[in-house]
């Protein structure tokens, strides 16, 4: 799926309103989500820290939840954080890849006025999926 370029913008500027909400007081590692549903609607994520650092949950997956929520599914997402860009984890690849193997993902800043634009089958060759037996 490629994306068109005002959409790719759309996505961008939703995921840096999702970051300024991020609750990450231990890591002040900041992270904005934007999940573009298959319907068309845009739905936001930001990671929330917990004390207890295992249940810290990453603002794609936050993200997707949302979209699942509303009814649709994940059609495509951009993540911004401060300065350079970051993939997501694999732990979001992986659920990402669930309802996409081929997904785009938007990899922003909200730092610097770049993006670059790349295929999660990319950045998660040979993901994980059940089949049964
Ligand atoms: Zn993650």
């Amino acid at each position: 799926m490629d994306l068109a370029k005002v959409t790719v913008e759309r996505l961008i500027e939703a995921a840096r309103r999702a970051q300024a909400q991020a609750y990450a007081p231990y890591s002040s590692f900041a992270v904005g989500a934007a999940v573009l549903g298959a319907d068309g609607r845009v739905f936001l994520g930001c990671n929330v820290e917990n004390s207890s650092f295992g249940l810290t949950v990453c603002a794609e997956r936050n993200a997707v939840a949302a979209t699942l929520v509303a009814g649709t599914r994940p059609a495509a997402v951009a993540v911004v954080v401060n300065g350079k860009t970051v993939a997501p984890c694999g732990a979001c690849r992986q659920v990402l890849a669930e309802f996409d193997p081929g997904m785009p993902v938007v990899l922003a800043s909200a730092t610097h006025d770049s993006h670059e634009v790349m295929s999660l089958d990319a950045l998660l060759p040979g993901a994980f999926h059940f089949e049964k037996p």
